[in-house]
């Protein structure tokens, strides 16, 4: 299916098949929905409700903030619905758009991709109007939500698969003006650790998207499991709190820690497993890793007998990021290692 048509010579997009329940424009506190057609055996003429909250004050910026853009990560969610429950128009200058459950047939389903279609939201930028569920939600944010946007803030967790560090991240960029806005607001969200981050496959991702637009972008890891902690929802909403006030959207006095900055200047930071089998951590999240030390050990579960494979670290770092489950795959990602930056 074409998602562009030409009409007198010019190409023309589609319009996106959602309908957005509260207006953008209007100052004050609303509650309603994306609403996505979604006809099924179940709902012949049903819809995908996600919830969006609008909250405007004046003119001012605008700060995009979402969730569960992975169906299973519930720092961003948890922080999100309690301020939209909280928020006052009265405390903003400008405009803050909510949206805690951006993969909403993921969210509903507790897992990373949609179950309609499978679909990864983080890979499905720009999207397409007559694509697939997920493709649909993604053209929207690519041409309704991101263009309002100054600042987007997008709340990453492991997922069930894996589970970090709790870190804010921006991406290092060409244009070294935007590079510097990201990292001022990554800072501002004031995690525990923040970082550089370089990413494994950056296609098709949201944060791309809202890059390529000239937006200022945040993301985070804040732990993971498919689970969260008080500390890590903790750090979630103390994060949207401090980005907000630092865009100049909330007023008030920002919560600010130490915070220790990591880089990932080496290209030997990422450890995929080299078999099936039982993980077995020599070390945990947080530990100073020398290069050549055991990370980990996979033990073979189909034969008693066999030796152990040996992970060894690749780079010195800081293990940031395990695999959350006990068995891995070959291919998974075991371990990646993080710089302190001195
Ligand atoms: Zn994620």
């Amino acid at each position: 299916m074409q998602h562009a048509r030409r009409i007198g010579g010019e190409t023309v997009m589609r319009p996106s098949p959602i309908s957005c329940s509260v207006d953008l424009e209007a100052d004050g506190v609303q509650h309603g929905h994306l609403q996505l057609p979604h006809s099924r055996d179940d709902s012949a003429w049903g819809a995908i409700m996600i919830p969006i909250t609008v909250a405007k004050n004046g003119d001012g910026p605008t700060v995009l903030v979402t969730g569960a853009n992975h169906g299973d990560e519930y720092e961003g969610p948890l922080a999100l619905v309690e301020f939209a429950n909280q928020v006052c128009a009265k405390d903003l200058s400008g405009r803050v758009i909510i949206v805690p459950f951006m993969n909403m047939p993921a969210f509903a389903s507790g897992t990373r991709t949609s179950p309609i279609d499978k679909g990864n939201m983080n890979r499905a930028f720009p999207g397409r109007p007559d694509g697939t569920v997920t493709e649909k939600i993604a053209d929207y944010f690519q041409r309704h939500l991101l263009p309002l946007a100054d600042l987007v803030l997008d709340f990453h967790s492991g997922g069930g698969t894996l589970d970090f560090l709790p870190f804010a991240a921006s991406h290092i960029l060409e244009d070294k003006d935007q590079e510097a806005r990201c990292r001022a607001a990554r800072d501002a969200f004031n995690a525990p650790f923040s970082l550089d981050m370089v990413e494994i496959d950056s296609m098709g991702m949201y944060d791309d998207a809202a890059e390529r637009m000239g937006k200022t972008f945040v993301t985070t890891e804040l732990g993971g499991g498919a689970t969260t902690t008080p500390e890590t929802v903790a750090i979630a909403r103390k994060g949207l709190r401090n980005v907000l006030i630092h865009a100049g959207v909330l007023s008030g006095v920002p919560d600010h820690a130490p915070s220790r900055m990591l880089t990932q200047n080496d290209p030997g930071c990422f450890h995929f497993s080299p078999a099936d089998g039982m993980i077995e951590y020599r070390h945990g999240l947080g530990a100073d890793v020398a290069k050549g030390d055991l990370i980990a050990r996979i033990w073979n579960t189909q034969h008693t007998g066999h030796p152990a494979i040996d992970i060894h670290a690749k780079t010195h770092g800081v293990l940031v990021t395990r695999h959350a489950k006990g068995l891995i795959q070959h291919g998974d990602c075991l371990a990646v290692l993080a710089q302190i930056d001195l």
